[in-house]
């Protein structure tokens, strides 16, 4: 595998250039400190990859220059993920996709086709189904599975990662039965494992061999990169994953940037010696802080609520953490010289979360930039306490527009007044991250910059947007994805921003980002650059197989 990354890296990698590069002639849009879109004409990069200078207009250096053509087309910042989950995204590329599943008999036909595609796999191990698609709405039993696979273990996460299906084999491999009793903060009901109760079959899946893991984050990268990505934030990495980053940074075939959280403390003391880690391989992997979970999520109730779900009145979710054991992990972290981002979904996850930054902005100062992650279900009476306390707002624009009806149903309408509430964070001042929660959502910013400022989704619903006072201005939702994703990782001073000094990591896309949401939506990666170099570009032929799901 290592002779593949090299020969691999060596491909992709254009000999150095002898003299600076000047692309000129392109409709660079980007956002400027003062969060105004500031068009560009042209870009000078140095050597060392680096921008010297940019242009709008006048005259441009000659000599020992090279010039590249960028024949008009449009160039943005290379854009950052705020937060993904890296080898996952990898894992998934390559495990059964159940995404778009449109009923239980449509999971079985795929079940059934990829084992027997795959007749090695020791586990089956799939990704993506969503009962709420499905006509009954009905969650899949170990029954649904056996009827398919019985010789091997097989085990479905649904779409948000907060629940998984396994068929009688894998719980009969980990030792278990349908009559489990399911730990605190999960729940078992016929073979379908929620929340906490999941790593109770995950522990028993064999790990993946560093081979698998250097393939998985192989096709993580390109991914990213065709999808325009030149960064993200890992929220969540293991030991193993921080061991496969670096080979692939040691081997030079390390192209995209990713900004690493250790998962848990447990994670935080595994990876790195127990360090935050310096800025490696030109600025391509950095770990600096420590990602916790206050709740679960809304699909499956796991999200922690101040008031019961209004569509199961006997539940408030699940709450993760005591207020002390969440203090106390959060104080390990931040005493280590960590960031801290904390996934919170619901009302009553954001207040704890919100109550333990505050108490470690008393201790540690402010600059710490403490992120929520998601920050999705909020009490209005909660938001204005984020700038005070100095937490940044890190949410993801596509969940959304996949979660509009099922936060309805969750909620009802009368909670909905802080849900998913950007331009209400936008109004008090607090910083935004923008991201995908790759591979929970696809990895592709188009549609989450549409999102951000038409809350519709691909196909333009709901017409007129939902709650449509909480959309954002273009600047505002490219600024999520460039500036303040890079503020958001302490990465401001390298990337988010074309300007002298920072990467020149940048993308030439189809589409001008000011066309409105439809067109911005459905843009297309043409070429991908990091450090001055092209890393991808777009195959000549039939468009498009790298996008998206
Ligand atoms: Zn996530």
């Amino acid at each position: 595998m290592r002779t593949t990354l090299i020969a691999l890296a060596a491909l992709l990698a254009p000999s150095p250039a002898l003299a600076d590069t000047l692309i000129d002639n392109i409709n660079g849009v980007q956002v400027d400190a003062d969060g105004k879109i500031d068009r560009f004409a042209a870009i000078l990069v140095g050597d060392d990859g680096k921008v010297k200078k940019i242009w709008s207009a006048g005259p441009k250096p000659t000599g020992a220059t090279k010039v590249i053509d960028g024949r008009g087309r449009t160039v943005l910042p290379g854009l950052i993920d705020a937060h993904g989950h890296v080898m996952a995204l990898g894992f998934t590329a390559l495990q059964l996709d159940l995404t778009g599943t449109t009923s239980l008999a449509d999971l079985q036909a795929r079940l059934k086709a990829y084992a027997e595609a795959n007749p090695n796999a020791r586990w089956i191990l799939g990704r993506g189904w969503n009962q709420e698609l499905w006509a009954d709405k009905r969650f899949p039993t170990s029954a649904d599975i056996d009827a398919v696979v019985g010789d091997r273990p097989v085990w479905l996460g649904r779409v948000d990662g907060h629940a998984a299906v396994a068929n009688s084999a894998a719980i009969q491999a980990a030792g278990f039965s349908l009559n489990t009793q399911a730990p605190s903060g999960g729940r078992i009901e016929n073979g379908l494992f929620v929340d906490n109760a999941m790593s109770l079959i995950e522990s028993k899946i064999p790990a993946p061999t560093p081979a698998e893991q250097d393939a998985a984050l192989e096709a993580a990268q390109q991914l990213m990169l065709a999808n325009g990505l030149t960064a993200a934030a890992d929220m969540g990495t293991g030991p193993e994953e921080w061991a496969a980053m670096n080979r692939a940074g040691q081997a030079g075939a390390l192209n995209v940037r990713i900004l690493s959280y250790a998962g848990g403390i447990p994670g935080m003391r595994a990876i790195n010696g127990g360090k935050p880690s310096a800025w490696l391989y030109g600025d391509r992997l950095h770990l600096g802080g420590v990602k916790l979970y206050a709740d679960g999520a809304l699909g499956s109730r796991g999200a922690w609520l101040k008031q019961p779900y209004a569509d199961k009145p006997d539940t408030h979710g699940l709450q993760f953490l005591s207020d002390a054991q969440m203090l106390e992990q959060a104080k390990a972290a931040a005493a280590g010289g960590y960031q801290l981002a904390i996934h919170a979904i619901g009302d009553a996850a954001n207040a704890q979360v919100i109550s333990t930054y505050e108490k470690l902005s008393a201790t540690y100062g402010k600059d710490r930039r403490w992120r929520i992650e998601h920050f999705q279900i909020v009490d209005p009476a909660d938001i204005p306490r984020l700038k005070p306390a100095g937490i940044i707002a890190s949410m993801q624009p596509t969940h959304q527009t996949s979660d509009r009806l099922m936060a309805e149903a969750r909620l009802g309408p009368d909670r909905l007044k802080g849900a998913y509430a950007w331009q209400t964070v936008e109004k008090l001042g607090i910083p935004i991250a923008f991201g995908s929660d790759f591979p929970v959502e696809s990895p592709n910013p188009f549609p989450g910059l549409a999102a951000a400022i038409s809350r519709q989704d691909m196909n333009g619903q709901p017409p007129g947007g939902w709650l449509p006072e909480e959309r954002v201005s273009l600047a505002q939702a490219l600024a999520g994805f460039t500036r303040g994703a890079a503020y958001a990782g302490f990465a401001e001073d390298r990337i988010g921003s074309l300007e002298p000094g920072k990467w020149a990591d940048f993308i030439v896309v189809d589409t001008d980002p000011s066309k409105g949401a439809p067109a911005l939506a459905r843009t297309q990666v043409l070429e991908t650059w990091i450090a001055g170099k092209k890393v991808w570009e777009k195959p000549p032929s039939p468009a498009g197989a790298e996008r998206g799901r």
